[in-house]
């Protein structure tokens, strides 16, 4: 993709550095069907996973419990959801973000309707989890408020303070 530098100041101001190019692969190697990285007028996954690295875990774990929802016993109903959706996609991730130092994930969906509040309670499990996690290594951490609004260890807090 050719972007001026200008726009690439402007996403990355927007968007931060985001996460690391081989864990954001991984995780799109995963679960392909989630993501549509290629249109930005429909989803915003084009930009990445707009954290950083420490909080690939919880990612992982959050689409590993939200496929266990959606395809748990449940393969043959979605298939049948998505026979009749033609194009769209029965589930994906349209935003996955940092914001005021917790992880914001939106998505959208066509998948049955009474998988819809387990869908909600894994995303803000997950949510709830940044809270206490380092965003940078992943280990328990708490968020700061300093000079600027960032979930962060010990460690890593202190290694933001030098630099
Ligand atoms: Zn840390």
């Amino acid at each position: 993709m050719k972007i001026t530098i200008h726009s690439s100041v402007l996403i990355q101001e927007l968007f931060g550095d985001g996460m690391n190019k081989e864990l954001e692969q991984k995780i799109l190697d995963r679960w392909s069907d989630w993501f549509d990285t290629k249109n930005p007028q429909h989803s915003l996954m084009c930009f990445g996973f707009a954290h950083d690295d420490g909080w690939f875990g919880i990612i992982w774990k959050m689409c590993e419990d939200i496929e266990k929802v959606l395809h748990g016993g449940n393969r043959q109903k979605i298939e049948e959801v998505e026979a009749k959706l033609d194009h769209k996609r029965y589930f994906e991730f349209i935003q996955i973000k940092e914001k005021f130092g917790t992880l914001r994930v939106y998505h959208e969906g066509s998948y049955p309707q009474e998988l819809v509040q387990h869908v909600r309670d894994i995303i803000s499990r997950a949510e709830a989890e940044s809270r206490v996690t380092c965003e940078e290594c992943g280990r328990p951490g708490k968020t700061r408020n300093d000079r600027w609004i960032k979930t962060l260890c010990d460690n890593c807090a202190t290694t933001k303070e030098v630099a």
